[in-house]
């Protein structure tokens, strides 16, 4: 092992980095399933697993054996050669998506990207000139310039105008709005939304998961493909291996990034039925995508989740907590939303202080969305010990705070 260890940052340093992000004073030098450590060894109980990505914990023995074991052997040869690795890393994920061809990206930005392009794609080919998506408000999809576009938040595209003219934005929820948009604008070709809107606040539609049934018909009257953001959502992190997996439809063309690679910077867009075949030779690529290393890495995290029942297990202590928080806050005027290990805890203020009171006064670290919503994603792979650990400090620091 090399052992370059770094000199620590004095306070009055300047620093290099570009300041696109407000990073709260702490640094975690090591971690292990559930828990993060500083330098001092103090212990840190991870209900955020770096925003929805270690969904099997940090530093997974199994996933890290692999990265090790393959970074020794061969990490990148380009998608000029054949992968033995990528092939097998997409019959697994076609295996639990229901989906039939992957083609592996770096991230959830890059996996839209993909999923725009099928859709303009699928457009052209009907003759339609100006190919329209439509999105949803509140919604995230990315940075990228085409991503930020279909993103509904003014945050995220304020500044970087001109957006690219793809999208008709309609309520979260509303299918009137959506058959509305089909009567306007006759260059529709697709709907791209989350099945619960993970930065958004954790919000499924007002009527749940019968939503995207709904969605699938329109889809289905109008000849639209129905496109799945399941970066946040798939990876078991709902309790079901992706989302739209609690109803009884499957998308045209579905996302995923986040939990898939563990911590490993991978990302996929997968397609089936009339999606299938648009993006052919030559019409799309990235370097990095389906290296051998990542590859190995998507085939050991699918493998591992199956091994460790860790959908089953997001569910029923997913589950638990939501109940538990339910119970243990009534007295309080709050509001649970949640599936499997994706939990929002609606406040009735603005409670953003929260982040750094867990993490000093309860060594817990959680996130705040949507300005009032305690966001939690622990590890799917979370134990109930754990989860009775979680739920003490999470309620002792809401009892506290409201
Ligand atoms: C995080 C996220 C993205 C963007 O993923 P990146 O890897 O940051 O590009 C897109 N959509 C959803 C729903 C996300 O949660």
């Amino acid at each position: 092992m090399n052992d370059i260890t770094l000199a620590p940052i004095q306070p009055d340093q300047p620093s290099h980095l570009m300041a696109t992000y407000g990073r709260q004073a702490i640094s975690f030098v090591r971690g292990r399933g559930a828990y993060l450590y500083t330098e001092d060894g103090t212990e840190y109980l991870d209900a955020l697993t770096g925003i929805a990505v270690c969904g099997l914990g940090h530093a997974h023995p199994v996933i890290a054996e692999a990265i090790a074991e393959q970074a020794a052997t061969l990490v990148h040869t380009s998608n000029l050669f054949e992968i033995p690795w990528q092939t097998a890393a997409a019959q697994k994920l076609a295996e639990v998506s229901g989906m039939e061809e992957i083609f592996f990206s770096n991230s959830g930005a890059e996996s839209n990207e993909g999923a725009i392009k099928i859709a303009r794609k699928f457009g052209t080919q009907q003759g339609v000139s100006s190919p329209k998506i439509i999105v949803a408000e509140q919604s995230f999809h990315g940075r990228t310039l085409a991503t930020l576009s279909a993103t509904g938040n003014k945050k995220v595209q304020d500044g970087f105008a001109p957006l690219t003219n793809d999208f008709i934005r309609v309520p979260f929820g509303d299918v009137e709005a959506i058959q509305e948009a089909a009567l306007q604008h006759p260059d529709i070709v697709a709907i791209l939304i989350e099945p619960i809107q993970g930065e958004g606040g954790i919000n499924t539609a007002p009527q749940g998961f019968s939503y995207l049934e709904e969605v699938r018909t329109i889809c289905n009257q109008h000849n639209w493909l129905m496109m799945l953001d399941e970066i946040q959502t798939g990876n078991g992190r709902t309790g079901k291996y992706f989302a739209y997996q609690h109803t009884n439809i499957v998308p045209d063309v579905l996302t995923t990034a986040k939990g898939l690679g563990n911590g490993f910077p991978v990302g996929a867009v997968m397609t089936q039925g009339k999606a299938v075949g648009l993006l052919g030779p030559g019409s799309h690529g990235s370097t990095y995508g389906g290296t051998v290393l990542g590859s190995r890495v998507v085939y050991t995290v699918i493998d591992t989740i199956q091994k460790e029942n860790a959908v089953e297990n997001a569910a029923v202590v997913g589950g638990y907590i939501v109940d538990q928080l339910r119970a243990q806050l009534a007295d309080k005027n709050v509001q649970v939303r949640g599936f499997g290990m994706m939990i929002g805890i609606q406040l009735p203020k603005d409670c953003a202080e929260l982040v750094a009171i867990a993490r000093d006064q309860h060594k817990l670290i959680i996130n705040v969305t949507a300005g009032s919503v305690v966001r939690l994603l622990p590890p799917i792979n979370m134990t109930q010990a754990q989860a009775d650990d979680l739920l003490e400090r999470l309620v002792a620091l809401i009892n506290n705070y409201l």
